[in-house]
């Protein structure tokens, strides 16, 4: 807890929020550099909360609509260990090759830029992130996960459990610094109803080497399958993995092993969530938004409580907001169904009829 160190104003706290969200305009933008508060100390501890789930089955799919997505055939190439497709095709004949699906994080299983830096803000003055069960509650429930996300997840449970997938990863471009992505996924978990695990690998911004020509990360889905993972295949042999992905073009093996689907922004806004930090103030942060007219780009912290945790946390908010402008509640956006639209298509890829 920064408590005491808040009175120190020689002090920065560095609230870093990272993923590879496109911010309104459409570009790329890049939370890995830290956003400075004006703020004291920074003793915040990075290891993140765990261990939250529930069991519970499968849910439902619903029809759908396939004309927008470009699934993935299996190709039989892979480009991670060099060796042309039929070279491969060759070695794998001899070789199980695992069925993994791997799931993109930033605008493909949601929208998490708000929420990423209400949670650091979190991790900061707590030295942790929030409870899973409040962050999904008042936050990632409430548009910030993309519609179709827990059919998703529990369609692959279901498959991991009957043996047709051997593996559930989130692969994202994002970094996992403090445990951040470890976070989501335990959030992730949680909301579908599944025990934690399921999701059992990540894959992140620290794994990667290359990056794309947008700034992101180049995903090469070869290094799913190594002899620890995979003992018994063909290291880098990535024909049975899929990706779903909103960044198509930045997967090594090729589009056609992307189920792709379309970048999901929703903006849903990290008050909520910080309203429940311990401490918070809220008749001061309400007072500030209405002086703001609901803008938080717009929102004046006065120095009575600049150096308050609630006061603090609005100017890291503040920052952000102007950063990446806050959008309006998208209808379409809400009726978003190309995840139970990929929830279908899974099947068909792992458990053909
Ligand atoms: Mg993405």
């Amino acid at each position: 807890m920064a408590a005491a160190a808040l009175s120190s104003p020689h002090l920065t706290l560095d609230v870093p929020s990272n993923h590879d969200t496109p911010n309104s305009a459409g570009m790329l933008h890049y939370y890995d550099e830290p956003v400075h508060l004006s703020l004291a100390g920074d003793n915040y501890d990075d290891g993140p909360t765990r261990g939250l789930g529930t069991d519970d089955g499968p849910g439902l799919v619903t029809p759908v609509d396939n004309t927008r997505l470009t699934l993935s055939g299996d190709d039989g190439k892979c480009g991670s260990d060099g060796h042309s497709g039929t070279c491969l095709g060759l070695m794998h004949q001899c070789t199980p090759s695992p069925n993994i699906l791997c799931l993109d994080m930033d605008e493909t299983l949601g929208s998490f830029g708000p929420f990423c830096i209400a949670a650091k803000i979190w991790r900061h003055f707590e030295g942790s992130f929030p409870p899973p069960q409040i962050a999904v509650a008042t936050h990632l429930s409430q548009g910030a996960f993309r519609p179709g996300m827990k059919e998703l997840l529990n369609t692959a449970a279901s498959l991991k459990q009957s043996g047709h997938l051997d593996e559930i990863v989130i692969f994202t471009s994002a970094s996992n610094e403090g445990g951040y992505v470890d976070y989501v996924r335990q959030c992730v978990e949680l909301f579908s109803n599944l025990p934690p695990g399921t999701v059992s690998r990540i894959i992140s911004k620290e794994h990667s080497t290359m990056p794309a020509p947008d700034g992101a990360t180049m995903k090469d889905l070869g290094i799913l399958v190594d002899n620890k993972s995979y003992p018994g295949s063909q290291p880098g042999d990535a024909r049975n993995c899929i990706i779903v992905d909103d960044k198509p073009h930045n997967i090594c093996q090729g589009t056609n092993v992307c189920l792709s689907v379309r970048p999901y922004d929703q903006w849903v806004s990290p008050m909520e969530l910080l309203e429940h930090l311990p401490g918070w103030d809220r008749r001061a942060s309400q007072e500030c938004i209405e002086h703001a007219g609901g803008k938080l780009p717009d929102i004046q912290v006065p120095d009575s409580i600049a150096d308050t945790k609630t006061g603090l946390s609005l100017a890291a908010v503040v920052h952000d907001a102007k950063q990446y402008a806050p959008k309006p509640w998208s209808d379409t956006l809400a009726a978003d169904t190309d995840l139970f639209h990929t929830a279908s298509r899974i099947i068909s890829r792992f458990a053909p009829q």
